[in-house]
């Protein structure tokens, strides 16, 4: 029968909250029994800890299990090359293989996912997809390269099992995914904010102008933490005259725990009946209220090859109710979707700065084309700056932005003074994938106190 309701699963995605959390006890109760009557990983650390799946008889008993950090997933893979005592299936019933993108320079994580997980991690991106308004009938085009890195390829399998017409472009230079959108009538574009951002400029340059010229009226962003920011997302819907959707994911879970609604509340809704996210304060276990910014710790259900729980994520996060949306969804929201990276945060002369928070305000000012932020030490002082490249045609808004930004960065930031400069046009780097504009020159080890 034809779903014609707002939500992919309706009754999961509207439980009590009570439901809910019966739901979640079941269901980390089995995951943790099967983890450790499977994987030999899960199995010796949780012996170590005096941890037992027996122990888990509310599901506040969560908080007796041992965390997992990406630190120790890399040690066992060293330890048995490639997939380290982690499997809890044998791999030769996987059907998928894929890893991280690798944009740290280091090995990347490697993953297998049996069929079962695979149909899993559609299913989620169904919840997403279908939530933002996808229906039988969108013609989505994914700008995306289709590689080892997990990404998009949830989403392109939730999109045939939505009905949809699915445009892969994995080796399609800009301008030819910007024709395939006007001559194909494509109505769904999913991409990474920046991507999206660098289409528009192609098709403008191109003659074409998105919004008037193509069809597309949901833009589906993941992979950076600017979907939610509000100038990127509002640059973003003028630029293509759509509607930006954002949805976070990683490859340790293979696909996203959390999507925006169609309502679009400023933030993205927790898949709750699939995964457990506690909100707990940085590199600590205590547990942090509402609104507050947070580590993301995640326990995923989904994936049988590789159990994930209590994952440390290293992912900021201020986490409010599910009322503050209207959609009538019950779970809870990440306010502002993943705002950044702990690791992220850097410390200018005794300044917290998030790339994010800069990104927020630089955004603001529509004449900005590409911008990066650039920490370096002159002596015994740090500076930062800030490297503008403009908009073609817009070089005498300067002064005034300029002036702008120095003032808006030092009052968000306890007064820190920030030089603002203008780059040449075409001198910064430009990402299609996990956007790095934050470049720190000092040297490093002055800072691990
Ligand atoms: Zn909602």
């Amino acid at each position: 029968m034809a779903n014609r309701s707002e939500y992919w699963n309706p009754k999961n995605e509207t439980l009590t909250r009570d439901e809910l959390r019966a739901l979640q006890h079941y269901k980390l109760k089995h995951l943790c029994e099967w983890a450790y009557a499977k994987s030999a990983f899960h199995r010796r650390r949780w012996d170590a800890a005096a941890f037992h799946p027996d122990l888990l008889r509310t599901l506040d008993d969560i908080e007796r299990i041992p965390f997992m950090t990406r630190a120790e997933w890399m040690d066992a893979q060293a330890e048995a090359p490639p997939f380290g005592p982690l499997l809890a299936v044998p791999p030769d019933l996987a059907v998928r293989y894929h890893t991280t993108s690798g944009t740290t320079g280091r090995t990347p994580l490697r993953v297998l996912d049996g069929m079962k997980d695979w149909e899993w991690i559609a299913e989620m991106w169904a919840y997403g997809l279908w939530g933002f308004g996808l229906r039988p009938g969108d013609i989505v085009l994914f700008a995306f390269s289709y590689g080892t890195f997990i990404g998009f390829w949830g989403a392109h399998y939730a999109c045939e099992k939505i009905g949809c017409l699915v445009l892969s472009t994995g080796s399609a230079t800009t301008e030819s995914r910007v024709k395939s959108i006007i001559d194909m009538g494509v109505t769904t574009v999913c991409s990474t904010p920046t991507y999206a951002l660098r289409m528009w400029q192609a098709a403008a340059e191109m003659g074409i102008d998105l919004a008037r010229d193509s069809q597309v009226n949901k833009v589906i962003v993941s992979g950076e933490p600017a979907g939610s920011i509000p100038a990127v997302k509002r640059q973003l819907e003028a630029a293509w005259g759509a509607k930006v959707g954002d949805t976070a994911g990683m490859t340790e879970i293979g696909t996203i725990m959390i999507f925006e609604c169609s309502h679009q509340p400023g933030g993205t809704h927790i898949i709750e009946d699939n995964f457990i996210e506690e909100t707990l304060e940085h590199a600590s276990d205590r547990r942090v209220p509402y609104g507050e910014r947070a580590e993301r710790v995640v326990t995923s259900f989904g994936r049988g090859f590789i159990p994930l729980i209590r994952y440390r994520t290293n992912d900021l996060v201020v986490k409010v109710p599910h009322a503050t949306c209207a959609c009538g969804r019950t779970g809870d929201i990440y306010e502002g979707g993943i705002q950044g990276r702990w690791d992220d945060m850097k410390l200018v002369r005794g300044t917290n700065v998030y790339p994010r928070a800069v990104e927020s305000i630089v955004r603001e000012c529509a004449a900005v084309d590409e911008f990066q932020i650039l920490l370096t030490r002159e002596g015994v002082v740090d500076e930062i700056s800030v490297l503008i490249e403009l908009k073609p045609g817009r070089a005498d808004h300067w002064t005034a932005l300029c002036e702008r930004l120095q003032v808006d960065l030092a009052d968000a930031h306890e007064g820190l003074r920030f030089k603002v400069s203008q780059a040449q046009p075409n001198s910064l780097p430009r990402f299609e994938l996990k956007a790095k504009r934050l470049v720190d020159t000092r040297p490093v080890a002055e800072y691990s106190a």
